[in-house]
């Protein structure tokens, strides 16, 4: 299965293998770096660090047997479908306690990495999906007009318009008044033109809501061409592609995803901002793990502004739920809490459980400085 929304997040996240433990693996397949062999041997060796790890494992014979199993798939996998995968990234998801097995091929490249959970390891993903955007460009010419969406670095077609727009030829003997009644026929069927594709392009935006609109077209035309679209899609007009009517697919794709890394970086570097100065001013907002954590708890948190890769462990009530660094007794269950290996990525599943939105930042950031961790909340402190 191709990696391409947030609802397969949502499924994996949600998936619960009643009392066993699941297995997620994520593996560099970018050929563009490494050669098909090294690719197989990073395989073997990321395999071999899971059966070193499970076999010291501390867990119950019916656990650790759905394990044992899970990592057979993943080997089974390794000899009949690693030579012919063609994506840049590879994720495999496995609970063979519960049937649970699922290969996702990834636009880019994770980390390698294998992790046994409660749940699935779903954090490399929705940091994955947070880098992109769905974008929309149009490409406007004086009688054409071409619209693509661009998501996770792929490019579609979603529609074309042809209009008959008379062409602005000069002939001799078209003087004065006669002429600037032909500019001005010449003129009618030009707005028309953009006015169809003006409303053409917010069609397309109630279908397929996409975040960013960039445009491609002569600087002639973008003060006639930018009134007519609705405010909505003003507002999301971020970028300009170069223009030239005869611009292939994957110029138009390259463009693109220049000027999404660069919005996008902007983009952190403004929510960075936007969190320190909250913070500073003592608003509404914590930083740090701990604190972090103890807001999430409580339903207090309104986003989760992370650093990307952040790490760290942690532990958590089996009974609550609610998520520590470094409590060994839940204080409020009196019970004993569990280890788990990355509270980070738990904050997100448990953010998800919450509808509470999660964003990225890519280090180094402002956000280094506040334990690579931060949150906008509900209420004041
Ligand atoms: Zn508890």
């Amino acid at each position: 299965m191709k990696f391409n929304s947030p609802a397969q997040i949502r499924r994996l996240a949600d998936f619960k293998g009643e009392n066993l433990l699941t297995t997620s693996f994520y593996l560099d397949t970018d050929k563009s770096r490494q050669t098909k062999k090294e690719i197989a041997v990073s395989f073997k060796n990321l395999l071999s660090e899971g059966r070193t790890r499970l076999a010291v494992l501390d867990v119950s014979k019916a656990k650790k047997d759905s394990l044992v199993q899970d990592l057979d798939r993943i080997a089974r996998f390794g000899a009949s479908g690693l030579s012919a995968w063609t994506a840049a990234g590879l994720a495999l998801f496995a609970c063979s306690g519960a049937k649970f097995w699922e290969e996702m091929s990834l636009p880019r490249a994770p980390r390698n990495h294998i992790i046994f959970d409660r749940s699935l390891y779903v954090r490399p993903l929705s940091s994955m999906l947070d880098e992109y955007r769905r974008i929309c460009a149009l490409l406007l010419d004086r009688q054409e007009a071409r619209w693509h969406e661009i998501f996770m670095g792929e490019i579609s077609l979603l529609d074309t318009l042809k209009s008959e727009v008379p062409s602005r030829v000069r002939e001799g003997g078209w003087q004065g008044y006669e002429s600037k009644r032909i500019e001005r026929h010449i003129d009618a069927h030009l707005h028309d033109h953009f006015k169809k594709a003006a409303l053409k392009t917010f069609d397309l935006f109630k279908k397929n809501t996409f975040d960013w609109l960039f445009l491609s077209c002569k600087e002639e035309y973008r003060s006639n061409f930018e009134p007519l679209l609705h405010p909505y899609l003003k507002e999301r007009l971020k970028g300009w592609l170069k223009s030239d009517s005869n611009i292939s697919e994957d110029k138009v794709l390259k463009q693109s995803l220049e000027i999404e890394r660069n919005l996008k970086a902007a983009e952190e570097e403004a929510l960075a901002q936007a969190l320190v100065a909250e913070l500073e001013k003592g608003g509404r907002a914590v930083s740090g793990i701990k604190e972090v954590l103890r807001k999430l708890n409580t339903w207090e948190v309104q986003s989760l502004v992370l650093s990307r890769h952040f790490a760290t462990g942690g532990t958590a009530c089996p009974k609550c739920h609610y998520l520590y660094v470094d409590e060994l007794r839940c204080p409020f269950c009196q019970v004993k809490t569990e280890k788990v290996q990355d509270i980070v990525h738990e904050s997100v599943h448990s953010a998800m459980d919450k509808k509470v939105q999660v964003r990225y930042v890519t280090p180094p950031s402002k956000l280094d400085r506040y334990g690579k961790i931060g949150a906008f909340l509900k209420y004041k402190i």
